[in-house]
């Protein structure tokens, strides 16, 4: 594949970035990259670690200890951790109410961000997160910006995560949601806002199939010209 064509994919959480960039990757033959897994993953060694998040001589420190690497398994994300398999730990809540903390340090999306650029390098690729239209592909060809209400997307997640973790409550899903989008929104470094050049897709009301065509017909024109 010479064309090295990136899709970007970003917006709030839980609002079905990942299902759809799965989907567009597989239908695509493209390689798909979950950039959130890498800062759930570098918020799990922190979490282990009791890397303190105001120290920058540890945070640096910590940094060339973390060594991740994917593991595509039918476009499912699998990460690992210096090796150590990790992706359905990173899912759990106490991840998921570290991860905006680390990945609001610059030190921390410097390297994420170098790691990602790299990734893209001469291959097509779906990567989806908060900066990648933004700060890591700002000359991607397509760039998406996904939204949907609030409450459906705390019930979508809610029913995803229960099966393996049924002690949640929906409310407790509603507020981390809530605090991931304020803390994402409002950091210093590369905070997630839409990209001038990125289409809004809100898909509150839209099934999976009709997202992935929204953005095969963005998408397909490309790989013809
Ligand atoms: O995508 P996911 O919800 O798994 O991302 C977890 C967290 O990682 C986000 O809430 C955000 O704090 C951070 N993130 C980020 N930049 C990205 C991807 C994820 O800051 N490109």
């Amino acid at each position: 594949m010479s064309k090295n064509i990136i899709v970007a994919i970003d917006g709030y959480s839980s609002c079905g970035k990942s299902t759809l960039a799965k989907a567009l990757a597989k239908k695509l033959h493209f390689i798909y990259v979950d950039s959130g897994a890498m800062y759930r993953a570098v918020a799990l060694y922190f979490l282990r670690n009791n890397i303190n998040s105001t120290d920058h001589a540890q945070i640096e420190e910590a940094l060339k200890n973390i060594h991740l690497n994917f593991h595509s398994r039918d476009y499912e994300t699998h990460i690992t951790l210096n090796d150590e398999e990790v992706s359905e730990e990173i899912r759990l809540m106490p991840v998921s109410e570290k991860v905006s903390e680390v990945s609001a340090l610059r030190e921390v999306r410097r390297e994420m961000v170098k790691q990602q650029q790299r990734m893209g390098k001469s291959k097509n690729i779906v990567m989806d997160g908060r900066d990648i239209g933004t700060a890591v592909f700002p000359d991607a060809p397509v760039k998406l910006f996904m939204t949907a209400d609030p409450k459906i997307r705390a019930e979508r997640r809610y029913k995803e995560i229960h099966v393996k973790n049924p002690e949640i409550t929906l409310e407790e899903i509603f507020e981390n949601l809530a605090h991931r989008d304020y803390a994402d929104t409002t950091r210093t470094e590369s905070p997630l806002v839409r990209a001038d050049d990125a289409i809004i897709l809100d898909n509150t009301n839209l099934t999976p199939e009709q997202q992935l065509q929204f953005a095969l017909d963005k998408v397909e024109p490309l790989l013809k010209a």
